[in-house]
Parts: structure tokens; sequence; C-alpha cells
């Protein structure tokens, strides 16, 4: 079909063919003047206390739109931005762009959300090892005029395998300036529950395929006994617990009954524009 059609244009038509033509090198090359040219936006997908289903924040996901193959979900180029560096530029705008989304969104809901409202934004292992983090990130809060309490950074658990004080200081850093910082993918690698003592984090992420486990009602007893444990662990640190990928109510409540403190996924809503945070986060006063 695309053959007889002729051209680029019937290419892009077919999606087969669409997803060939977005080769590695294609996107490499094309990724560099991404940023230059504005590309990027951001989604938010809204975090909600399971306790009493407030939302409590967002978590800020950045998407690529690729003037030829669309939209481009993070797992396409993230990778590839690490690869290039172009990480660390990305990786900055994506913080003052969702800081600037914050303060808006905290100006909005003075004193009418149920605490204060806070972004999440996700930091890969490059970044954690450039030596400007901390600075920049001050940089960006003074300059939105918020304060550190309106940021969570999110760190995956691989990113902080082994990792030495070098390596932990920028993020202590951060965190004694109140800035949270949680533990993204939690229980996806080679969790090691002793090491959490050592980590300034103050939030563990657990990772979507927990909650998948409790799909069907009752869900699996082994899967209920683990998060069961990785709660009570957690809350004996003093470590929040946020779950990821709720998709149904019926995970919502047993996770709920296992003492889970924040969920996010599709249950409650997709990542979707800024503008969508502004009718979220207000305190229900009709009872
Ligand atoms: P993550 O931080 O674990 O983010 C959660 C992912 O789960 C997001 O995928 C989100 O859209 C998806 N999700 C949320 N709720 C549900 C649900 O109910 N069901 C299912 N099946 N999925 C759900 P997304 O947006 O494709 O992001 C993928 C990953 O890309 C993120 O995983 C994060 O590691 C990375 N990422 C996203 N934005 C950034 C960024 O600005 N910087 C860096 N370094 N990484 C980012
Ligand atoms: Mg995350
Ligand atoms: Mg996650
Ligand atoms: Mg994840």
């Amino acid at each position: 079909r695309a053959k007889s059609a002729g051209g680029n244009r019937s290419e892009l038509a077919d999606p087969e063919a669409d997803a060939r033509a977005i080769t590695r090198h294609g996107l490499t090359t094309a990724l560099p003047t991404a940023l230059e040219r504005g590309e990027f936006f951001i989604e938010y997908q809204p975090l909600v206390h399971l306790g009493d289903g407030s939302v409590r924040g967002a978590e800020a996901l950045v998407r690529w739109l690729h003037p030829q193959h669309g939209v481009l979900g993070p797992d396409r180029f993230i990778p590839l931005a690490e690869h290039t560096g172009l990480i660390v530029p990305l990786g900055r705008w994506v913080l003052e762009e969702s800081i600037r989304q914050a303060r808006a969104w905290r100006e909005r809901h003075a004193g009418q959300a149920a605490g204060p409202l806070r972004i999440n934004v996700n930091l890969s292992p490059c970044q954690l090892t450039h030596p400007g983090l901390v600075q920049d990130t001050v940089d960006i809060l003074e300059r939105a005029g918020v304060t550190p309490d309106a940021l969570c950074l999110e760190v995956t658990e691989s990113a902080l395998i082994g990792a030495d004080d070098d390596l932990l200081k920028p993020l202590r850093r951060l965190a004694e300036m109140g800035v949270d910082i949680a533990l993204d993918d939690f229980g996806t690698g080679y969790s090691n529950l002793a090491n959490l003592r050592r980590l300034p984090v103050s939030i563990l992420k657990l990772d979507r395929s927990f909650t998948q486990g409790m799909q069907q009602f009752p869900a699996d007893p082994v899967d209920l006994k683990i998060v069961e444990g990785i709660v009570s662990l957690a809350h004996s640190l003093d470590l929040a617990v946020t779950v990821e990928g709720v998709e149904t109510g019926a995970q919502a409540e047993q996770l709920r009954i296992l003492g889970c403190d924040t969920a996010q996924g599709w249950y409650y809503a997709r990542p979707g524009p800024p503008e969508r945070l502004h009718d979220l986060a207000l305190v229900d006063t009709t009872g």
C-alpha cells in the first residue's frame, strides 16, 4: 500500500511502517534540537490520598511532540537523552516548568486544598551525578518563589543501588532543604531493605507490578502479605507509601486497607494537561 501511494506521507499513515521508521538513529539526530524547538511538553497525573480521596499533588511526565512521529512517551526518548547528555538540560527544563505549574496551582488553591500541593519530578541517574543539581534546583525554586516543600524528586531504586556517600550527598542536601525524595518503582530491583535506612528518602513508591497483583478481589494472599510487609516496614521507618498504576476501585480499596497512603493511576486520572489540575485538589465542602 505504502509503495503504490509512494513517498513519505503514506509511510506515516501506515502505523507499522511508522514504527519501523522511528529508528534509534532518527530520534537521536532530532533529539538535541528538540528542546530548542519547544517540542517537549509535560502531562500531570494527580496523586490521591487514599484515606480521604483528596488530591495532594501530581507527577510531571514528559512527552515529545515529534514533528513526524507525533507524541512519543518517555520510554522512547529518555534512554537516548541519557545517552547523549541531553537529559541534563531536558531535566532542568522539566523541573523549571513543573515548579512554575506548582506555583500556579498552589496560588489557585491557597487555603482550599487538603494540604500543601506538591509536584513530583523524575530524576534520572545522570542528573544525580551532575554537579549542578542542588544549585539548579535552589535557583529554580527561588525564581518561581515557591518553598522546597512544593517539590518531590523521584529517584529509582536502581539508580541508588550501591550508592556511595558522594552520590547521596546532593540528595541529602535537597532533603535537608525540605524537598521530598521518593524512591520510585520500589520493589522491582534488588530491593535492599536494610539499605533504606541510609537513603535520604521519605516516600516509597510501590511499583505498578504490586498493584497489578490486586486486580482480582480478593487479591492473591501472597501479594497481600508482601505489600502489607513493605507498608509496615516503610511506616516503621517513617516513610510514606505511594502506589502507582491503580486502575480499579477494587485495587484502591485493597491498597487503602493495606495502609498505603497515596495512590496514582488511571482509576483517578490519566496524565493530562496542566489546566486539568486547576479543577482538582479543591476540598469538597459539600460534605
Ligand atoms: P514512572 O515515574 O514510574 O511513572 C509512572 C508511569 O506509569 C507513567 O508512564 C504513567 O503514565 C504510567 N501510569 C500511570 N498510571 C497508570 C495506570 O493506572 N496504569 C498503567 N498501565 N500505567 C500508568 P510514562 O508517562 O510513560 O512514563 C514512563 C517513565 O518515564 C516514568 O516512569 C519515568 O521513569 C520516566 N519519566 C517520565 N518523565 C520523566 C522526566 O521528566 N525525567 C525523567 N528522567 N524520567 C521521566
Ligand atoms: Mg515516577
Ligand atoms: Mg514509578
Ligand atoms: Mg514505573
